[in-house]
């Protein structure tokens, strides 16, 4: 039995309420299509419980998420017959995250598929560079 929340589309797959392609799952995880997949192969890997991002997983959780995560990349790079995988989690509707149920996007990619990682920007000096360190290590 999973910790479910109502209306979630992910809980509601966990508990075979609505209808998934399965690719791995084992007592706490679960691996299955995307349905709409950037390449043909894209796998979301998540907790069967229900938690929202990566801020709120208990740290066992996580580990096991991402143990499974290592699994499904390499059966995804190998069944997808891929140059390489992209794994990707979007926390919070800032970072792009639609289904508030936290998820690892794993996505097979090939050398001429045409999509596009990400723009970079550029530090203006090492000023700016020790500020936002700073800011972050505030909160290590
Ligand atoms: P997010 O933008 O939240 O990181 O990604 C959510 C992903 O879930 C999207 O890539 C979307 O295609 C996928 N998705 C949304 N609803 C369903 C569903 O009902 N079934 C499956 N298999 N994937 C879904
Ligand atoms: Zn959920």
């Amino acid at each position: 039995m999973t910790n479910a929340s109502p209306d979630c589309i992910f809980c509601k797959i966990v508990n075979n309420e609505v209808p998934a392609v399965k690719i791995y799952e084992n007592e706490h995880v679960l691996a299955f299509l995307d349905i709409q997949p950037v390449n043909f192969g894209h796998t979301l890997v998540i907790p069967k419980d229900h938690f929202e991002n990566v801020y709120v997983i208990p740290a066992e959780e996580w580990c096991r998420i991402n143990l499974a995560v290592q699994q499904v990349a390499l059966a995804v790079k190998n069944g997808a017959d891929a140059d390489g995988v992209n794994l990707i989690m979007n926390n919070e509707s800032g970072a792009g995250q639609v289904v508030p149920h936290a998820h690892i996007h794993v996505i097979p990619r090939y050398n001429e598929d045409g999509h596009k990682n990400w723009d970079h920007k550029t530090y203006t000096d090492a000023e700016q560079m020790s500020e936002i360190s700073k800011k972050i290590k505030d909160f290590i």
